[in-house]
């Protein structure tokens, strides 16, 4: 997955030592030199990560980031402070900060990877959950953005059989959380799918295996969502790295610092927070918002906020988008022939035989009428042909069942296809050129794919 990172260090050496590595992984490169630039830059270029130097004149790597995580626009975005090598005290003044990741120089490249991989795992997460959030709150379902969440009050479940090690860290934490320990993973397993905050787990514990229970929690779907803070060795680089990939959000090293732990904490509970509180609007309110009554598949609102996010990346240089806007064939004489309710059954045949006819990223709406806009996150206009040309084969291919006797209904389908091209695009041009394409589907004959490329 690529991503794009900004890297903020006022020595020139080193930026360019980062770009030329996060480059050499395919990650898109942003830089800057000094403080106030960094966040002009993450504010009109909302990057997916930034790379933070502490050390700069003016304003510090700490005021930055401070800054970005107090601006409601660059909250979300994760910041790595790059500290130096024994930065104890800056790595718990940038805790304070909200920073969200430490690298030490010299940064090692596996580190790096490592981090920069999992952080850009959450900023998809998050990214995808706030788009939601912001069509909800336009159309004026969500009232108001969260107030400031704050990351104290967490309830924290530690996970360890080491039973000093243990009763040290739940002393530390109650001072501002409610901890409690489980020394066996299957207790822990089932008291973690309560009501819990943050999962500390040691994964250096000699009774089970630390690691095989983070993957457990993350396979789970009541638990799949907790942010898990692993206790580990940091001699132990193949299991601390392996912890990352299996999607362990923050590292503690033993041995435990108190301070450390505390604002480390309390960030992943802040953070949890945030993201709860993104999903539960979600979930509650914006359900029935953004589906279509009849066929159950995304609603045009929903679908118009989805691309609009999804078209401005493209045109900042991410990934293509597509889309198919796809018209059901002489829709009227159905209704005429068979009656209303008819149409609405076969509305929602074709809706099941959509769905199932793209991918999981993809979102099938319902645009209008007999009308269906397919989006296409990260797909080129070739693929998205093939696709549309597999859905007119699968919709004509096979006739409907539809409660009228033993009649047979056969439909067909029109579609334009069309994908990002430029920096100019927009959800009308992009739809446009779909719309063009369809248009000449239906007057060269119907039951064909048109794409447009320009
Ligand atoms: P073409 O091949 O050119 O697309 O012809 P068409 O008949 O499909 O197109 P037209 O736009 O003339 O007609 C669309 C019809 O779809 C008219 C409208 O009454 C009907 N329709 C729109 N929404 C619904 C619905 O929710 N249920 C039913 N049953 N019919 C609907
Ligand atoms: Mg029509
Ligand atoms: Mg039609």
């Amino acid at each position: 997955m690529s991503a794009r990172i900004l890297v903020v260090d006022d020595i020139e050496a080193n930026v360019r030592l980062l770009e030329a590595k996060l480059s050499a992984e395919y990650y898109e490169v942003l830089t800057a030199y000094d403080g106030p630039t960094a966040l002009a830059m993450a504010a009109a270029e909302q990057p997916d990560i930034v790379l933070l130097d502490v050390m700069m004149p003016g304003m510090d790597g700490f005021q930055v980031c401070r800054r970005l995580k107090d601006d409601p626009e660059t909250r979300h975005v994760p910041v790595v402070l790059v500290t130096a090598l024994d930065g104890r005290a800056d790595r718990i003044a940038g805790l304070e900060a909200g920073a969200d990741e430490f690298l030490t120089k010299p940064i090692d490249d596996v580190m790096l990877f490592a981090r920069v991989r999992s952080l850009t795992r959450l900023k998809t997460v998050i990214d995808e959950l706030r788009v939601r959030e912001a069509s909800g709150r336009r159309i004026g379902v969500i009232a108001g953005a969260g107030s400031r969440l704050g990351g104290t009050g967490g309830r924290v479940l530690i996970v360890d059989d080491h039973e000093r090690q243990a009763q040290r860290v739940a002393a530390e934490l109650s001072i501002e959380h409610r901890p409690v320990i489980e020394s066996e993973p299957d207790k822990a397993l089932l008291t973690a799918r309560g009501p819990v905050d943050l999962v500390i787990v040691n994964v250096t514990a000699r009774s089970f295996d630390g690691l095989r229970f983070c993957a457990q929690l993350r396979s789970d779907e009541a638990t799949r969502h907790l942010p898990i803070l692993a206790i580990v060795d940091f001699d132990e680089r193949p299991r601390l790295m392996k912890a990352l990939d299996i999607g362990v959000n923050d590292l503690l090293s033993k041995p435990i610092d108190p301070q450390e732990l505390s604002a480390r904490a309390r960030t992943q509970i802040r953070r949890k927070r945030y993201t709860d509180y993104l999903r539960d609007n979600l979930d509650h309110s914006l359900e029935l918002a953004v589906t279509d009554q009849l066929t159950g598949l995304h609603n045009r609102r929903y679908m118009s906020g989805q691309l609009e996010a999804l078209v401005k990346r493209a045109a900042h240089g991410g990934e293509p988008v597509a889309a198919l806007l796809i018209d059901i064939d002489h829709f009227k004489k159905i209704n005429d022939g068979y009656g209303h309710d008819v149409g609405d059954e076969v509305l929602r045949e074709f809706a099941v035989r959509l769905a199932s006819n793209v991918r999981a990223v993809d979102l099938p709406c319902r645009y209008g009428g007999e009308e269906f806009v397919v989006v296409m996150p990260g797909t080129r206009i070739e693929d998205a042909e093939r696709i549309a040309e597999r859905i007119r084969l699968h919709v004509a291919g096979a006739p409907f069942r539809v409660a009228h006797g033993t009649e047979l209904l056969t439909a067909t389908i029109s579609i334009g296809v069309a994908a990002t091209i430029g920096p100019d695009d927009t959800p009308d041009t992009l739809l446009k050129r779909a719309d063009e394409g369809l248009y000449e589907a239906k007057s060269s004959g119907r039951n064909k794919v048109i794409s447009r490329a320009a």
